[in-house]
């Protein structure tokens, strides 16, 4: 029977573990909604980081928000898509790590977040962590100790 250690959480660094922001895909404050649509398609995520050209963090932007911003009565006001900017539908209140936080406090944002942005001390943008990396690393942590039993 395998456990999981108590030193994977110790151990474990949201520094090494996130994806740092030059490999993140974002949209900027001002960006129409259609850009950040096209963004959102053509790369397959489901939402992406806005943030200003200072790369400070300013909140998230979905294919959801994308399209329940332009939902009218019964109808889809698609007009609306080029004229409203990522800040009019951005979800704000979003849940933010820091490089130094305890891997606990990261895993517990992940449990309800597929991804959660790092920022610095003053707001400013330096990755994500996904929930798909937490996991990557519990496996191998499970998988060495088969290896090793
Ligand atoms: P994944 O863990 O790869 O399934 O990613 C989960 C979510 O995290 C994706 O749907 C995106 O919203 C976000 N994400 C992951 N990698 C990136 C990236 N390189 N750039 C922007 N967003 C990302």
């Amino acid at each position: 029977m395998y456990s999981v250690k108590k030193e994977i959480f110790i151990d474990s660094k949201i520094e090494e573990l996130m994806i740092p922001a030059d490999k993140v895909a974002h949209v900027q404050v001002g960006n129409p909604l259609e850009h950040a649509l096209l963004v959102l398609v053509k790369s397959g995520y489901t939402a992406v980081p806005v943030l200003d050209p200072f790369f400070k963090l300013h909140g998230l932007i979905s294919k959801t928000l994308i399209l329940d911003s332009i939902l009218g009565n019964e109808t889809i006001e698609i007009d609306k898509i080029s004229t409203l900017k990522v800040e009019e539908a951005m979800n704000k209140d979003i849940p933010r790590l820091k490089k130094n936080d305890e891997f606990i406090k990261a895993l517990g944002l992940t449990i309800n977040h597929p991804f959660v942005c790092v920022e610095d001390e003053s707001g400013f943008f330096e990755g994500i962590l996904t929930r798909r990396s937490i996991l990557k690393l519990f496996t191998r942590n499970l998988n060495q100790q088969e290896k090793m039993s």
